[in-house]
């Protein structure tokens, strides 16, 4: 039966594949593909995971045999009988192989996988008793797990993606595309779909600019957050529609709807492909103003995708990305000088701007000993906070930076930045940093020191700020969340996270001038500095530094290439003026 899911529209384009669902449970499993040689020695992995809980079960047993009716009641025996059963029963067995052998799926995701089938045959069971054992197999499951984790799997690298959205075909060989269906996923999760096979993906929760979303963004994959219990309404391998322009996922598609999607997919490629036309083109408006289109990257390697794109630099390189997916084992500077230097010479001579750690809120770390899960997180020790409150860490950051920046032109960018004492601290900080390397007669480079406009407070500040600092970024995704108190991650309210409330375009259009009249550099590196629906606005402010996910440069070229920035100019203002500027912008 054919059924709509509706959620938030992150990431364009359109999606058909087989579902690949996740549920919030199992986050911690790991999901990746195998190589076809691979598939004998995961069944292994699987038999002997599972025999080993058949003999721990075994053991047990045995044990409470020897025991009295009071410690070990005639009932726990017979639960055992229960998970050997269920281990032994061929649709599990069958189920988990068919999924490694016919998917290629390692074995935890297969087993999970598997499982997640076998469950739903449970809930339909009409006996009371039969549905309750859903539970006894999700323990045995959970066992088998958990003696895995102890046996490494051969594959450890996410196998490239095998085949694009253009040779679906409606067969159920094991290169139809697939999509990811999740309750959640986070940037460490996303960081990892970044080198895999998804065609698209679709979570339960998450706003607009969450960081799940900007990274889907940076994936260029259709992708729709806030779908509520989308994964909990599809089914393992169900087809479905991702569509990425609306917001809506569709699930098991009738042959009319995949026939007007796969068009849809095409026209879209044809788009993406005449676009394509103006990557060698230079950003200029039709009045002669030069507008320079940087690119946001996550790490280094992204930089191919940046100069692929005809970026003509890195205006965000979100550093934090490197400390994740490390268990809470931080690089180290000379870890970190490698990946800023292979992003400027990935960079081929154009200027990198590198931003330091903007960890908590929904971005964090996994390292057990940084406590992050407080009540107002967003509201935190995140960003420079806690590199001011651990400053061996934010020196040794600013030293591997600093070392970098030998290599090529580099900005330095602070996040999250409010009060001029934070503002003194960090700059002694980089101070201290190059005193360090001077000590230790360690070549390294000038760098601008830049700060990010997030926090209103800031915005309401320019003249200290621009004491102090050389130029200034304004992420309007944070300087949103902030002005409007609306948690950016956040689904429920995620109505009320409005880029073109007054408040915030005053606060974006107080910056950029005040920038220009005293000279200074400024940019836009939030999203909306890729939303080409707010292009000509920001032009007609007097922006001429746009920061955005290289997937975005080319259609926000192409607005700029259309403008005439000088007539921009009162429009602009007048809009900024208004009660109702998203009325006005589009009249
Ligand atoms: C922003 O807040 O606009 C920004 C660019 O930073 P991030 O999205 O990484 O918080
Ligand atoms: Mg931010």
């Amino acid at each position: 039966m054919t059924f709509a899911v509706h959620g938030i529209a992150v990431a364009r384009g359109i999606a058909i594949g087989r579902a690949v669902v996740t549920g919030s449970g199992r986050a911690d499993v790991v999901h990746y593909f195998i190589q076809p040689d691979q598939i004998g020695p995961e069944i292994e992995r699987i038999r002997v995971g599972r025999n080993a809980v058949v003999e721990e079960i075994q053991r047990l047993q045995q044990t409470i045999t020897t025991m009295g009716p009071k410690e070990a009641p005639h009932e726990l025996s017979a639960l055992l009988d229960v998970h050997l059963m269920l281990l032994q029963d061929e649709e599990l067995i069958e189920g988990v192989k068919h999924w490694i052998t016919d998917r290629l799926y390692n074995a935890e995701w297969a087993l999970t996988t598997q499982l997640e089938v076998l469950s739903r045959q449970f809930d339909d069971m009409e006996d009371e008793y039969l549905r309750e054992r859903k539970a006894d197999l999700e323990q045995v499951a959970e066992r088998i797990l958990r003696y895995m984790k102890g046996i490494p799997s051969p594959v450890t690298q996410p196998v490239a993606r095998r085949k694009t959205q253009q040779d679906l075909l409606l067969d159920d060989s094991v290169d139809v595309p697939l999509v990811l269906v999740a309750h959640d996923l986070s940037p460490a999760d996303m960081l990892q779909f970044k080198q895999s096979v998804f065609a698209g993906f679709v979570t339960d929760v998450g706003g607009k600019t969450s960081h799940t979303a900007i990274v889907a963004r940076s994936l260029d994959i259709p992708a729709v957050v806030g779908a509520r219990s989308a994964s909990n309404l599809v089914r393992q391998d169900d087809w479905v529609i991702i569509d990425g322009d609306t917001g809506v996922m569709i699930v098991d598609p009738s042959a009319i709807i995949l026939a007007e999607y796969g068009f849809k997919q095409r026209q879209a490629e044809l788009e993406r492909s005449r676009l394509n036309r103006l990557r060698h083109t230079a950003a200029v408006t039709l009045d002669g103003q030069k507008v320079e289109l940087l690119a946001n990257i996550e790490l280094p390697d992204d930089a191919v995708g940046a100069l692929k794109a005809g970026a003509v630099g890195v205006g965000l390189f979100r550093s934090e990305f490197l400390f994740m997916g490390h268990g809470g084992d931080m690089p180290d500077e000379e870890a970190q000088y490698q990946a800023y230097k292979r992003a400027i010479e990935g960079m081929q001579g154009l200027p990198v701007t590198i931003r330091t750690l903007d960890v908590g809120a929904d971005k964090p770390l996994d390292d057990s000993r940084r406590d992050f899960a407080h009540l107002n997180p967003a509201l935190g020790l995140r960003a420079i906070r806690l590199s001011l409150a651990e400053p061996d860490m934010f020196r040794t950051q600013v030293r591997a930076i600093l070392r970098a920046a030998a290599h090529g032109k580099v900005n330095l960018l602070i996040p999250m930045i409010a009060h001029a004492t934070e503002i003194r601290q960090t700059l002694s900080l980089i101070d201290f940093a190059r005193a360090e390397l001077d000590n230790r007669g360690v070549p390294y480079g000038s760098v601008e020191i830049g700060a990010m406009i997030e926090i209103p407070a800031a915005a309401l500040s320019l003249r200290t700020f621009l004491k102090y600092f050389d130029f200034l970024s304004i992420g309007t995704n944070d300087l949103i969340q902030y002005t409007l108190a609306i948690d950016r991650s956040d689904e429920s309210v995620a109505h009320l996270y409005d880029p073109c409330h007054p408040a915030v375009l005053r606060l974006v259009a107080d910056t950029i001038a005040e920038c220009r009249r005293q000279n200074k550099g400024v940019s836009v590196c939030g999203e909306m500095a890729g939303d080409t629906q707010f292009t000509r606005l920001l032009l007609g402010l007097g922006l001429r530094s746009f920061s955005m996910h290289p997937a975005q440069i080319l259609a926000v070229k192409q607005e700029v290439l259309r403008a005439d920035a000088s007539r921009l100019e009162t429009w602009a203002r007048e809009v900024v003026d208004s009660e109702d500027p998203a009325q006005a912008l589009a009249g």
